[in-house]
């Protein structure tokens, strides 16, 4: 998508710092990060949040899971846990309207909506 922060970044329009990279996802550090790790994993297909999956992106969804155990690997946080979160609309907070897992840990986290 033309104008999507993280389509540029997926195109290479904008830098990142890549953690993981096949055919069909993008891991890359958060700008912001929340924790000592914090990384966010991202189909390059553009899809604007969870609530736009449909059942033709069950493949999809289970590399994107693939690529969140190689973000764990390569951080080193695979052992020690981690949380995923991802963001939909308005009330969930979400701020980059193309589909992402944000991937945090590093440290012992708390529990809070
Ligand atoms: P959301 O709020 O949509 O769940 O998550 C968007 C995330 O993207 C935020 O954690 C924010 O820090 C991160 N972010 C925003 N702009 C950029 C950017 O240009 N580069 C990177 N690496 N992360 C960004
Ligand atoms: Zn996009």
């Amino acid at each position: 998508m033309e104008d999507c922060l993280f389509c540029k970044i997926i195109r290479g329009e904008l830098p990142s710092k890549k953690v993981y990279e096949d055919d069909d996802v993008l891991a890359f550090w958060d700008i912001s990060p929340l924790a000592p790790v914090h990384v966010l994993t991202v189909p390059k297909k553009h899809i604007e949040s969870a609530m736009k999956l449909g059942d033709a992106d069950a493949e999809l969804l289970a590399r994107l899971h693939h690529g969140i155990r190689e973000v764990a690997r390569a951080t080193g946080i695979e052992e020690s846990g981690f949380r995923i979160v991802s963001n939909v609309g308005s009330d969930g907070q979400q701020t980059v309207p193309h589909l992402h897992f944000h991937v945090i840990g590093g440290r012992q986290l708390e529990w809070k909506a």
